[in-house]
Formats: structure tokens, sequence, C-alpha cells
């Protein structure tokens, strides 16, 4: 499958690496069993994984627990390795919402064995993004807040100042342990009230005046 590609204003970026913050919202934390420790904790996924825009949320059959996990999501513009804090921001090219689909029911029994969450959190379409605006549309991104609807009710909300790992600590880690790469996609981590999905239901994606995208679930 040829890598999949992103439009950002005028731009086309190749997607390469995408990284995912496992929990990056204390209460989103909490309502997994877990906590925040000290350094973030990030998984990656496949670029198959990305679902093509226009396309309907898919429900895998080896899955009977499909989470949604609104998040923001960056896209890197440039590469950088041991980038500073203060420069940070000027590797974003744009950010989107995104949805970090789960299969809960397979990465519970992963938790249990040990074993990686590849296939929970990597599978073929679990990745939904809405467009992306460019990095200039957002000039201050801790500021933001974003909201999920499922079939008109709120059923997620965020305000980005409440992450753990703001932005500029998310890429200044990121670039220390695997660094940065242009057409990186960061998926910031979900906020508290993840649930299922079923097939027929609504999802709209809502950042200010900015993002508003509905997709459906097949
Ligand atoms: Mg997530």
């Amino acid at each position: 499958m040829p890598v999949p590609s992103i439009a950002i204003g005028a731009r086309t970026l190749r997607i390469a690496n995408i990284f995912c913050v496992a929990r990056n919202y204390v209460a989103h934390a909490a309502e997994m069993g877990s906590s925040i420790g000290p350094e973030p904790v990030v998984f990656l996924k496949p670029t198959s994984a990305l679902m093509p825009h226009g396309d309907a949320i898919a429900l895998p059959d080896w899955s009977v627990e499909i989470h949604h996990e609104a998040e923001l999501v960056v896209a890197i513009g440039r590469d950088g390795r041991n980038i500073d804090r203060a420069a940070a921001m000027s590797y974003v090219a744009g950010y989107a919402l995104g949805l970090d689909l789960t299969a809960r029911d397979v990465q519970r029994v992963a938790k249990q064995n040990g074993q990686p969450w590849t296939l929970a959190k990597g599978y073929a379409g679990s990745a939904a993004l809405t467009r992306f605006v460019p990095a200039p549309a957002i000039p201050f991104p801790g500021e933001v807040s974003y909201r999920l609807e499922i079939d008109g009710e709120t059923r997620q909300y965020a305000e980005a100042s409440q992450m753990a790992f703001d932005i500029p600590a998310l890429l200044v880690w990121l670039s220390q342990r695997f660094g940065l790469t242009e057409g990186d996609l960061v998926f910031t981590g979900t906020p508290e009230g993840v649930g299922p999905i079923r097939s027929g239901q609504q999802l709209r994606l809502v950042l200010g005046g900015l993002i508003d995208e509905t997709l459906s679930v097949a």
C-alpha cells in the first residue's frame, strides 16, 4: 500500500511515524485504572492504520468493543532531534482532530498478558482524522478546547490546558527519544469519556470555528 499523505493548506506531507500518547489527561488515566508518570507513555500506529478521508469507520469482526478516543493531532513539518522547548512549536505544520480507535477488549487481553497493543490500537482504519488546519491558524494550541459528539450528544470534551505533557513537552521528548521526521503525526492523548461505538452512529469532531467534521460508523 502506498504511504498515505495529508494536505495542510497548500502543502502535502507523506505520513512518516504515527506517535500516540497513551495517557495525557488525568481523568482519562483514572478511568483506565492508571495514573500519569514522570514521562510520556507513547505507542505507535502503522501508517496503514490511517483511515482514508471520507471513508466510514469500519468495525472489525474480531472485536466486540471498539472505543472512541478523541484527540488533538499534531502534524510535524520538519525533521528535528534534541530540539529545544523554545523552538518546539516551529516544528508543527498543522493540527487536526483524530480518533484513536481502540479495540478495548483486545487491548484488555494484551495488557493482562503483557503483550503489545499493536493490534488493539493499530489495525487498518484505527486512525481517523479530520482535515488539517495550518499551524498559524492556531497560535495558542495549549488554550484550545475540542469535543466529540455522538448522535448530537457531547461524549468527550477536552481543554488542551489540562494535558499533563503539553505539546512542546511532547515534541521535545519525542525528538530526544525517536527524532522528529517531516510527516510525523502525534496523537496527543484523549480526555475522559471514552466508550464503545456502534454501527450507524454519527461522530462529530469540533474545535472552535476551525474544525467541524462528522464521521459515520459503517
Ligand atoms: Mg489514545
